[in-house]
């Protein structure tokens, strides 16, 4: 990839924001001025919309946020989301798109044809979480389900796609009422099954980009309690993480818990490998670079005195960099066949990769080039450039077909919670989380203005 330059101008860039922001937490009499200031500037953002801007947006606003609320009441799993995406297709379809549904799945594209000019799509994700909502709403979720497994479990949309749907259609809705302001194809897709990875390649597969126009441009958003509700965060180049899963199998010779001798105990050679991968991070890559190798889970054994056949590890790993990425994987692959050997283990440690994505790269020239629309229907202050984060997302799969895109930060703080909790050191919940509650009225309208702004400017 002839991105790797960039993604080092990206890193230094990151670097000397977080060391600024590190000097500041030095300084606490100036941490509590500049926190007051902040408040005082967000209390004020609810205006901060340009007239015309916030205007359109209250025209559908209320329709938008009864979406919100119903699809914030009724989630559903990956890959389930029959009922989301028949709502959506319904909204669509009454504004005039034309709209396929069961698109790589429970996919949805919505079509609408403006005259000559370029193709723009915007993306949605329909899925929720098995996660039980304890944020005390009106309107939380109680919904309960069966997962793929069998076992019951609560849905919530704990990640906040029901906010970028609600977002999404009220968007559709000011465009398909102000087709004078731009020219072009807009092409909306709701697509399934992100929280698992999976739902962009399986739209891809489906034909996404060849029964439908191929678009010149591709955008989406996520909201979060990263930033207050009000604001929007701009990452030019690297957006978040590659991610990548690994399952491992250790091989041993399984026998009585009194007679090692006679056996090559997996769980001795488990445990050595888990050590010796962490000095993967600390040992083998440069500093600075993002490194993470986290053996989330480990599986052996079934009685105290019996020593297993085998033991299982469970990994992700996270990286910005494709060379760091390569390294680490080759050094996963190296470190644990060597520990296997090591134990003079007969056969070989079986390694799996599975649920693997790329990380979003957001193109620096339309990052560039969408700031200053959105600043005009934000206002200038509530355009922020924001540092990447560490999640993972399958968006990437588009921006691997050819699609130039700006993924970015929608924020999703209630303004005074979030300057409370910055003012304390403390953090809100995040996406994901049970108590993960965006302050939808600011947060929805920005989305909208948000998405008008950009759609607009690339329809042009
Ligand atoms: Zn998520
Ligand atoms: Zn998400």
């Amino acid at each position: 990839m002839g991105v790797a330059s960039k993604i080092q101008e990206q890193q230094n860039l990151g670097g000397s924001a977080f060391a600024r922001l590190m000097l500041a937490r030095y300084h606490p009499p100036i941490m509590k001025m500049a926190t007051l200031l902040v408040v005082f500037s967000l209390t004020a953002f609810a205006f901060a919309q340009t007239g015309a801007a916030s205007k359109e947006v209250e025209t559908v606003y209320p329709q938008a946020h009864e979406l919100y609320v119903a699809l914030h009441q009724n989630p559903e799993l990956s890959a389930h989301e029959t009922q989301t995406a028949a709502k959506l297709a319904a909204r669509l379809r009454s504004l005039g798109y034309e709209v396929t549904e069961h698109v790589g799945g429970t996919g949805i594209v919505a079509i609408l044809k403006n005259g000559s000019g370029p193709t723009v799509m915007l993306r949605t994700e329909l899925d929720a979480l098995p996660v039980e909502e304890k944020t005390g709403l009106p309107y939380a979720s109680k919904v309960h389900t069966k997962d793929d497994a069998g076992n019951d479990v609560p849905v919530m949309h704990a990640c906040g796609h029901d906010l970028h749907m609600a977002s999404l259609v009220g968007t559709a809705a000011v465009m398909a009422q102000s087709k004078n302001s731009w020219h072009g194809t807009l092409m909306l897709v709701g697509q399934p099954a992100e929280e698992t990875i999976g739902g962009a390649s399986g739209m891809v597969k489906d034909g996404l980009f060849t029964r439908f126009p191929k678009p010149d441009f591709g955008v989406a958003l996520h909201v979060g309690n990263n930033l207050p509700a009000g604001q929007i965060g701009i990452t030019p180049g690297v957006y978040n993480t590659n991610a990548d899963s690994l399952r491992i199998t250790i091989y041993g010779k399984g026998g009585h818990g009194a007679s090692p001798h006679t056996t090559i105990d997996p769980i001795v050679i488990a445990a050595r490998t888990i050590l010796a991968l962490q000095t993967i991070a600390s040992r083998e890559v440069k500093p600075g670079e993002l490194a993470i190798v986290t053996v989330g889970y480990v599986r052996a054994g079934t009685k105290n005195n019996i020593i297993p056949d085998q033991a299982e590890l469970g990994l992700t790993v996270r990286t910005r960099n494709e060379a760091v990425r390569k390294q680490i994987l080759a050094a996963i692959t190296r470190i644990t066949k060597a520990e296997a050997q090591a134990a003079g283990a007969t056969r070989e440690p079986l390694i799996e990769q599975f649920e693997g994505t790329n990380l979003v790269f957001n193109d620096p020239a339309l990052a560039g080039r969408l700031r200053a629309p959105l600043e005009a229907a934000l206002g200038k202050d509530n355009v922020i450039t924001a540092e990447p984060i560490t999640a993972s997302e399958d968006y990437s799969v588009f921006i691997e077909q050819g699609i130039p895109s700006l993924y970015f930060s929608l924020g999703g703080a209630d303004p005074k919670k979030y300057a409370e909790a910055k003012a304390e050191g403390t953090n809100l919940p995040s996406n994901h989380s049970p108590f993960f509650a965006p302050d939808v009225d600011p947060a929805l309208r920005t989305g909208i203005a948000a998405e008008v702004a950009v759609l607009r400017n690339l329809l042009r």
